[in-house]
């Protein structure tokens, strides 16, 4: 039901946020300026929520479509850190990104959710973060003809996961106290969506962690290369 009524719901919510935008281009007094502001990031916080609760119901439904086209793994990369790191940048987190062993300059997998997978974890490392650094890692190894296994790390110094959440993690609607989301917003299914993706994409996915000294959360996608002409 959700599912079907994703395209309903998303588009008054972005009227309304898009109008915000006009709003503060206009001349506005100081008290209404933070009024604005306040819809605006309001706004802004329940799409996400609404953009994940669509994304799991259609997941749930068994309606979620592959879209499998030939991209390059590293512009991909690329792009999603340039997305996280105005955040990271305005928390002082330094982000930095390696590369374990040479990427395939083509892939074929699902571009989009590749990104969200790897920005949901990002933007996780970069909130739950409060010094230090988020590294991203990459590599892939060759699993058969034509088979490319990549393999993602995102590692943080932030605050850690105790050992007896960490399995919790990844079913929906799962934080690892009441107050992550007092401080922290978020739905709680960044995770359990992930989850989903990197299996729909032939790979699972895993944490590392300790209290106090960072998390690392990995995830690996089985992807071919495009045979040559
Ligand atoms: P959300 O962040 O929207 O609450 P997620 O499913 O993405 O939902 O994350 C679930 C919970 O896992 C978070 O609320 C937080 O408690 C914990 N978590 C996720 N990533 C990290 C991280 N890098 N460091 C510490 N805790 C994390």
């Amino acid at each position: 039901f959700l599912a079907s009524l994703s395209h309903e719901i998303r588009t008054p919510m972005n009227g309304v946020i898009g109008m915000t935008t006009l709003l503060l281009d206009s001349k506005l007094t100081r008290a209404q300026r933070e009024w604005v502001e306040v819809i605006r990031s309001s706004g802004d916080g329940l799409l996400t929520i609404i953009n994940d609760i669509l994304d799991f119901s259609k997941i749930e439904a068994g309606k979620l479509e592959l879209d499998l086209h030939p991209f390059n793994p590293q512009t991909c990369i690329e792009d999603t850190l340039e997305l996280v790191a105005p955040e990271a940048f305005e928390k002082g987190v330094q982000l930095t990104y390696q590369l374990e062993t040479p990427l395939p300059p083509e892939i074929v997998s699902d571009i989009t959710r590749v990104r969200q997978i790897l920005f949901n974890l990002l933007s996780n490392a970069i909130k739950f973060t409060n010094a230090g650094d988020v590294t991203l890692h990459a590599g892939a190894i060759a699993t058969g003809p034509n088979l490319v296994e990549l393999q993602f790390s995102v590692a943080d110094t932030g605050i850690g996961i105790p050992q007896d959440r960490q399995d919790r993690l990844f079913q929906s609607f799962s934080q690892v106290d009441a107050s992550t989301t007092r401080k922290y917003g978020g739905s709680g299914l960044g995770l359990a969506i992930s989850r989903r993706l990197v299996e729909l994409l032939g790979g699972r996915i895993w944490v590392e962690s300790e209290p106090g000294r960072g998390s690392r959360f990995s995830f690996t996608i089985v992807t071919s290369t495009p045979t040559s002409p």
